[in-house]
């Protein structure tokens, strides 16, 4: 019995002793292991006589039952010690600077229809928006463009399998609109449209933005007052604006949209080809066949309907000079616009 109590004092110190986890994981094996030294004595007690065995094998029990207990309260400090140590180290530097943030922005085409629904909002128009996939009547019939009208080849239509299409132009907004309201109508639809053509100006899937007035009395006038205020709004400059006649099956009559080049304010540039002027929109008074189509009453009512394209007010405004660009989602130049105002 007083081997075992050497022993056991010489276990406690070692254990108390134990710098790590691990030394602390060697010396429990040393000890109560399966090949233990306190293991070994519990196997010698059968070389005892029968009468000693009891109080031999219960003293054992006792050591290695206080080592144990020795070795959990070691292992308890140890850990605590780890976590204190790693905390005071500085592996967490909580006043370190943060790494910063990445600020995103508005793709600059969403950022333009933000901007242009802004201005026509303010001038008391609606936003409206339609199906991306239309049918022939209301993309074309119900804008007085029937079949085999040549204005259908000038479309370049993606057709689906089952006769419907992606809309070609936001004019079928149009016929939304007067379908389901009655006059007066202020609204503008801006939107994605679709055409078979791809290249250097042109891509299959843009944007434009329609604008429609209905009411008793409006007039030329008012369409021409109209737009020019958009565009001063716009472009933020004074602009000079002319109409020059032109042809749209739902419109009548019907007028090309300029105004004076907003990069040389007319004097004459690349941009404009040295004419001084921009081809900015498409107009003209809604035509009578369109009102019928809607179920309004021609007589009574006139309106003004236009049309323009986002990504070429976009690149005006921005000064970009290829469309692809916009397309692209090239961070380098989308970066340029980010966190930026409209
Ligand atoms: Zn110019």
């Amino acid at each position: 019995m007083g081997e075992l109590d050497t022993l056991t004092g010489s276990a406690l110190a070692q254990i108390r002793a134990a710098g790590t986890l691990l030394e602390l994981e060697e010396i429990r094996v040393r000890w109560l292991g399966r090949k233990g030294t306190l293991t070994e004595q519990l196997k010698s007690l059968g070389a005892l006589p029968a009468g000693e065995r009891p109080a031999a094998g219960a003293g054992i029990n006792a050591a290695k039952n206080a080592l144990q207990l020795a070795i959990e309260q070691r292992r308890g400090e140890l850990a605590h010690a780890s976590v204190e140590q790693q905390l005071s180290s500085g592996a967490i530097d909580v006043t370190l600077p943060g790494r910063g943030e990445l600020q995103g922005g508005l793709h600059p085409i969403t950022a333009t229809r933000l901007r242009i629904e802004e201005i026509f909002r303010r001038a008391g128009y609606e936003v409206a928006e339609g199906p991306e996939i239309e049918d022939e009547f209301y993309n074309f019939e119900a804008l007085n463009i029937p079949a085999n009208h040549p204005a259908r080849a000038m479309h370049d239509t993606f057709y689906l399998k089952d006769g419907r299409l992606l809309r070609t132009h936001t004019s079928p907004v149009q016929i939304r609109a007067m379908q389901r309201g009655k006059p007066p109508l202020a609204l503008i639809a801006p939107g994605r449209v679709y055409r078979r053509d791809s290249d250097v100006s042109h891509s299959p899937m843009f944007h434009q933005v329609e604008g429609l007035y209905v009411d008793q009395n409006v007039s030329f006038a008012n369409l021409k007052a109209t737009l020019h205020k958009f565009m001063e709004a716009f472009f933020e400059q004074d602009l000079s604006m002319r109409l020059r006649p032109s042809y749209f099956p739902f419109t009548e009559p019907s007028a090309e949209v300029d105004i004076s080049c907003v990069l040389c304010r007319g004097a004459g540039c690349r941009v404009c080809k040295q004419t001084g002027w921009l081809e900015i929109a498409g107009c003209g008074m809604v035509h009578p066949q369109v009102f019928k189509a809607c179920g309004i009453d021609a007589e009574r009512y006139t309106g003004f309907a236009f049309g323009a394209g986002i990504e070429r007010l976009a690149m005006l405004r921005y000064g970009v000079n290829d469309l692809r660009l916009f397309f692209d989602n090239d961070l380098r130049f989308l970066a340029g616009f980010a966190g930026g105002r409209w």
